[in-house]
């Protein structure tokens, strides 16, 4: 994307973060209620309406090029607005740079053709539809994604698709799934077995089998994990992106910059739970004329998260600038580094906060306790903290190892 990125001098920059900030407080911020109390059928309608006035105050898709309707935002400077839109569970959505159609977007960018583009791309843009992307499935282990049931064989002019996938986020009333199927079963190469294909929904042999209960809630809409089964799904043969037995190296490309949209939005739900956190702390009265924030326990919860953000945002800039700079390979440690970091500073400090609030941070009247259940899964998803330590700390070993050897 970096060859598309506009460059932005810092007065635009701080505009722009105003401009996002002052929306996502007003407008935003005051419709969590519904979220929280799951009124989702409320909620889709609403936004509908708020992300016309996204577009209008020039917040619309910040990361696409101009020429695809996009700001053309280069990753520093997303980090710096994703960041900002993450102080409310709406704010990705509203802007049209949420998971998983984010994901979609670049993919389609990247390796679709112009009539993909045309059908996917162009809708996806301009929000008159949602997607999802289908991989994991539920007889293997997602951490080690070669090993896959679901088959698309070619017959004629059409893929043949069958199989079941899981964890499939926002399935529910997206318009089109990303799915990865073994079409090159024979291949000596593991990693060249699979490819993507774009499958419309509804097909005939297409099935919503349920929206998974996670953490104890169903969800909806953008915010469901579907469980889907794909029996004899035909698509044409021109709905394959990429080239054939190309999908892992397309989800590779997919899963960099993905990752680091998750961190720039974790550190804004961070920022929030900060904020909760010490306003609580400043007005609950613990004693007479003493507060919670004079507690040294309190002081040091929020010292501590303090020192985690910053260091969490510094590095997240830096893999952001490794990106831009150098590429995908060369911020692929960086990446690492901030996956696991940034998740767990994420999960320490809304334990924190939810700590400090006592018996409200259970409660639902905040969005601490929403963004516990629903944000647990931030050391799963994009690989699990383990597997990226062990490549982190493989990596680390590698000239010990040898030196080892050659001793
Ligand atoms: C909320 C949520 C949303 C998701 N959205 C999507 C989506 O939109 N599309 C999609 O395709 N998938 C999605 N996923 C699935 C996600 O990608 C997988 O859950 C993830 O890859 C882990 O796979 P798994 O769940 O099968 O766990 P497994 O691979 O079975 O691993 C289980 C645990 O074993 C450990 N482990 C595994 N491998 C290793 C290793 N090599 N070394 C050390 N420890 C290891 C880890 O602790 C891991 O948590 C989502 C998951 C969640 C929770």
């Amino acid at each position: 994307m970096s060859g598309d990125a506009v460059a932005l001098s810092r007065g635009d920059l701080a505009v722009l973060l105003e401009t996002a900030r002052r929306f996502v407080r007003s407008e935003l911020v005051p419709l969590e209620p519904m979220l929280l109390h799951g009124r989702w059928a409320e909620i889709e309608p609403v936004l509908a309406g708020l992300r016309g006035k996204a577009r209008a105050l020039g917040l619309w898709a910040p990361f696409l090029p101009p020429a695809h309707g996009g700001l053309g935002l280069p990753l520093d400077a997303f980090a710096h607005l994703s960041e900002v839109l993450g102080w409310t569970p709406f704010g990705h959505y509203v802007c049209n740079c949420q998971a998983p159609d984010v994901g979609n977007m670049e993919l389609l960018l990247q390796f679709g053709t112009p009539a993909q583009q045309a059908a996917w791309l162009a809708p996806l843009v301009s929000g008159d539809l949602r997607s999802c992307f289908a991989m994991t499935e539920p007889e293997h282990a997602g951490s080690n994604p070669v090993m896959l049931s679901t088959t698309a064989v070619r017959d004629g002019d059409a893929w043949v698709i069958n199989g079941r996938k899981w964890f499939t986020s926002s399935a529910d009333g997206a318009a089109f799934a990303v799915v990865m199927a073994v079409t090159n079963p024979d291949d000596d190469r593991q990693h060249f077995r699979a490819s993507q294909i774009v499958v419309p929904i509804p097909t005939p042999g297409f099935t919503l089998v349920r929206n998974i209960s996670v953490m104890g809630e169903r969800g909806g809409g953008w915010a469901s994990h579907a469980e889907v089964r794909f029996d004899d799904v035909r698509v044409p043969a021109a709905n394959l992106l990429g080239a054939q037995g190309h999908g892992f190296a397309l989800a590779q490309e997919r899963l960099g910059p993905g990752r680091i949209h998750h961190c720039m939005r974790w550190i804004g739900i961070c920022e929030r739970a900060f904020d909760l956190m010490c306003r609580y702390a400043s007005q609950r009265e613990v004693a007479p004329g003493e507060r919670l924030a004079d507690k040294q326990q309190v002081q040091f919860w929020i010292a501590e998260s303090r020192i985690e953000i910053h260091a969490a945002r510094l590095m997240v800039l830096d893999a952001a600038t490794r990106m831009t700079h150098d590429g995908q390979e060369a911020a692929r440690e960086a990446i690492g580094y901030i996956k696991v970091f940034v998740a767990n500073t994420l999960q320490r400090v809304l334990d924190r906060a939810i700590q400090v609030h006592g018996a409200l941070g259970m409660t639902d009247d905040t969005p601490l306790a929403w963004w516990y259940r629903h944000e647990r899964a931030a050391r799963i998803y994009d690989g699990a903290d383990e597997v990226h330590k062990t490549v982190i700390a493989r990596r680390a070993l590698r000239p010990y190892r040898e030196a080892g050897r050659r001793s």
